[in-house]
């Protein structure tokens, strides 16, 4: 799956998704627009939570909402039964604005501010995922001016690499979030977090990266955890409730990608926490693990209108879209690979190998290097599959454009659940306006 599951061609040879002609939503919308599909998003949160009932009795899917995040996505993960992941005091903000039950909400960040703690611990976030000694601190203060004792898990890195870009590897000790465990900083944290009066620690986190593929870094790091969970109760007789496994199930943003499915991934999770509890004598904590991109990554789509076509015989042909680096930075922040098509001549053979260039004053904002495509002509509307994590929340006004507009589509309507920002928008935090 690249495209939502609901895809299919109609017979004009246009793209529909979730029963809506791409062509019919860009004439009512405009472009850029995001589509997203409802159906694939709330499959993907009924596999995680098959899956894992499939194999244990004690567990928790939460959806990380980085990856997409709005008051009526909020809603969708409420309804399908999923916890919530934020990073920030905005993505709060959102899930009670939304009306989210915020005690099955956790907290993560590795810089969290004052503000944002006395907001989580104002309207009763389930946990807190502490980060580093200064928060730990922090939160007992803070949670002691409130009269009250706040639950947390700590947030460990294992000391492993996923394959993955280097940029978006969490788990290393060489790295910016939580305790490492080599250096011996996690088990001071667990002891430290045991004597603070305020602080009521559950469990351990562990995030080890994202778009991973090799659903074997998942279960060595569980080995090293456990074998941390072994070391905390013999050290402090503490005995870890709860084991927060972090995302990061790789999906797939071009054909040729094959990562693993979310049923072999419970199973790697699941059977590598009970084997590894049994050989180290320990009790199975509570499992608990946080997709975003594989929630949502599939269930989106962007659709831009093609403008601009710049041949340069013998070197490359420019085909420049109304959009780019402004709603989707993955390309320049990664090096992310996209495919294209065309919407509105979808069975059109693919003859012209082109590049896709965004419309911003940057030479490296290009969304699709070197992509088959039928001949592109000014209007044509192209499609980039698999724009739905990571695509509206990285969104900028870069070159002051505004951020376009999402909408979710199901059988055969759509309905805007972030509406696009105007030119007025743009200057409404500007000073100086008559
Ligand atoms: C980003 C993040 C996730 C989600 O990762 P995906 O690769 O999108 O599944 C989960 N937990 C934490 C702490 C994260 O930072």
């Amino acid at each position: 799956m690249v495209l939502p599951i609901t895809s299919k061609v109609n017979s004009k040879g246009h793209l529909e998704i979730g029963g809506c002609d791409a062509v019919e939503l860009v004439k009512e919308h405009g472009t850029p627009l995001f589509v997203m599909d409802e159906e694939t998003i709330r499959g993907q949160c009924r596999a995680y939570m098959g899956a894992f009932a499939g194999k244990t009795d004690d567990f928790e899917v939460i959806y990380a909402s980085k990856a997409f995040i709005s008051v009526a996505m909020c809603r969708l993960v409420q309804e399908e039964g999923l916890s919530l992941d934020v990073m920030s005091g905005g993505e709060l903000y959102t899930a009670i604005k939304a009306g989210f039950p915020v005690a099955k909400a956790f907290f993560h960040g590795n810089n969290k501010t004052p503000a944002e703690l006395n907001l989580a611990l104002e309207h009763g976030v389930g946990r807190i995922v502490v980060d580093g000694f200064h928060e730990l601190e922090l939160l007992d203060k803070i949670a002691a001016e409130k009269g009250m004792s706040q639950d947390i898990l700590l947030r460990i890195t294992p000391g492993i690499k996923p394959q993955t870009h280097n940029f978006i590897q969490t788990g290393q000790l060489d790295s910016k979030f939580g305790f490492g465990l080599q250096d011996g900083l996690a088990m001071s944290a667990v002891k430290k977090a045991l004597t603070l009066g305020n602080i009521n620690l559950k469990g351990i986190h562990a995030h080890i990266g994202s778009q991973i593929f090799e659903l074997g870094s998942f279960a060595k790091a569980i080995e090293i955890i456990m074998g941390f969970v072994r070391d905390i109760k013999e050290e402090t007789g503490f005995v870890v409730g709860e084991l927060n496994t972090g995302g990061g199930l790789g999906i797939k943003y071009k054909a040729v990608d094959e990562p693993s499915t979310i049923e072999e991934y419970a199973s790697v999770i699941v059977d590598g926490v009970k084997e590894q509890a049994a050989h180290f004598g320990i009790p199975v904590p509570r499992i608990m693990v946080e997709p975003g991109r594989s929630i949502v990554a599939n269930a989106g789509i962007t659709l831009y209108t093609v403008g601009t076509i710049k041949d340069i015989p013998g070197i490359r042909t420019y085909v420049s879209v109304d959009g780019g680096m402004s709603d989707n930075l993955r390309p320049m922040l990664y090096g992310a690979v996209y495919e294209a098509l065309l919407a509105n001549r979808v069975d059109d053979e693919a003859h012209a190998l082109v590049t896709v260039a965004g419309k911003h004053c940057e030479s490296g904002d290009i969304l699709v290097r070197d992509t088959m495509l039928p001949y592109p002509k000014a209007g044509d509307i192209l499609c980039t599959p698999a724009t739905g994590a990571y695509g509206y929340m990285m969104a900028n006004n870069y070159n002051r454009q505004p951020r376009p507009p999402v909408v979710m589509v199901k059988a055969g309507s759509a309905r805007v659940i972030v509406r696009g920002e105007t030119l007025d928008d743009l200057v409404r935090l500007d000073t100086g306006l008559q």
